[in-house]
């Protein structure tokens, strides 16, 4: 009970220290003992230490703790990838050194099945490299999709690349290219998940799933005789829930770390990936990367604020050609204007000639005055809501798996 004591005690003050550090700077605490603890943790203690190193080593210590920061916050680097493979490592070792003994043979020829699933896909999300859009593939990533002329318009340059961005990708700094398709930087695989390695990411994560369910029935399978209770004691009673206790701290104890607690990490953490994954699940039904989720966001908080407007590229085109060449011809500077505005917004008729199944026909604009595009009010209806706007990349659940399972 010793150790369960100080383990307790452990996570209670780290949940009081993580408490103090994000709460203690709300305006309501600022002048309550969480709040003199916040600045005393995050400010005083600080500034103490830095002032001791700059006496003691003339400030290396602050600096090499600065770039130690940069690095494992700023800069691609394996540690979390390690960290996770330690871990993983570590408990499969121990639990399978202690458990194997213990279990029939038919429970251990799947423990291989079940536990080299993570690894492999770990390497293939980590090695992925083909979604990096370099000056080599880059024309090929821009015949990927098209743009959809609401979240991603042509004519937009990455300034670190120097490339035409693709529509659907996205810079990563972490690892300093603009990534296909690019879902989010996953520390945990030190590499961004996009086009090629999504799918893999999806496979970790079951996979991950998978192995935490089984070494969670295997470590009951062991434990399930100090879990046995009278079963004539009704589950009202208080008799069945002593007794039921008393057998779990049995099982915990004749367990100890490698198969209870082992097991026990393994069944509250399942559904950590499955849940993650659950929720990939769902992005890949709505036709969604978590990088468009939030883009998606940002435009419904202003159709709520009533400045997006919608119309169709066609209209847009008739409308800059008649300026062009219609009436606009009695002020050619006018017609101009308007077919600017129509590049700007990214209308133009040569968009590149990409193989996905659907072309935009809508454009989406907000403005900063609240009102229709000026000249133009005619051609614009404001929009409230996102199921006024189509998502081009969404081709139907189904369709949307498979493009995934493909690695497009
Ligand atoms: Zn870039
Ligand atoms: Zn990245």
């Amino acid at each position: 009970m010793g150790v369960l004591k100080n383990i307790a005690i452990g996570v209670l003050a780290l949940t009081l220290l993580t408490f103090v550090a994000l709460f203690g700077q709300l305006p309501a605490l600022r002048k309550t003992p969480i709040g003199w603890l916040q600045r005393a943790l995050c400010l005083r203690l600080p500034a103490a230490l830095k002032a001791i190193d700059s006496r003691a080593t003339g400030g290396k210590i602050t600096s090499k703790s600065k770039r130690l920061g940069r690095y494992l916050f700023y800069e691609q680097n394996p540690v979390v990838l390690i960290l996770f493979l330690v871990l993983l490592t570590g408990s499969a070792a121990l639990f399978i050194w202690n458990a194997l003994y213990q279990l029939p043979l038919g429970l251990v020829l799947p423990i291989p099945v079940v536990l080299i699933p993570p690894y492999w896909f770990t390497y293939l999300c980590a090695s992925h490299k083909t979604h990096y859009i370099r000056p080599a593939n880059h024309q090929d990533r821009l015949h990927d999709y098209p743009y959809d002329h609401v979240l991603f318009r042509p004519g937009t340059v990455c300034k670190t690349c120097n490339l035409a961005k693709p529509a659907r990708s996205k810079h990563c700094s972490l690892c300093g290219y603009c990534v296909a398709k690019c879902d989010h930087h996953c520390p945990w695989v030190n590499n961004c998940l996009g086009r090629g390695n999504y799918r893999y990411f999806l496979a970790l994560l079951l996979a991950l799933g998978i192995l935490q369910i089984y070494g969670a029935g295997l470590s009951y399978w062991i434990l399930k005789p100090y879990l046995d209770v009278d079963n004539t004691a009704s589950y009202l009673s208080s008799d069945y829930w002593l007794e039921l206790g008393d057998g779990i701290v049995d099982a915990v104890n004749m367990g100890g770390l490698s198969i209870a607690g082992v097991g026990l990490l393994a069944a509250t953490t399942a559904a950590l990936p499955l849940g993650l994954l659950g929720y990939h699940c769902y992005l890949i039904w709505a036709g969604m990367t978590t990088n468009e989720t939030q883009k998606w966001a940002d435009w419904r908080d202003d159709m709520s604020d009533a400045i997006v407007f919608r119309t169709t590229r066609d209209k847009l085109l008739t409308h800059a050609h008649l300026r062009s060449y219609g009436d606009g011809e009695a002020n050619p500077m006018n017609g101009a204007a308007h077919k600017g505005l129509a590049d700007d917004l990214g209308v133009t008729e040569d968009d590149p000639c990409v193989s996905w199944p659907i072309r935009s026909a809508q454009v989406i604009v907000r403005t900063n005055d609240g009102k229709p595009p000026r000249g133009q009010e005619a051609l614009w209806t404001r929009i409230w809501s996102l199921s006024d706007v189509d998502n081009l990349y969404d081709l139907g659940g189904w369709d949307n798996f498979m493009e995934v399972l493909h690695g497009r």
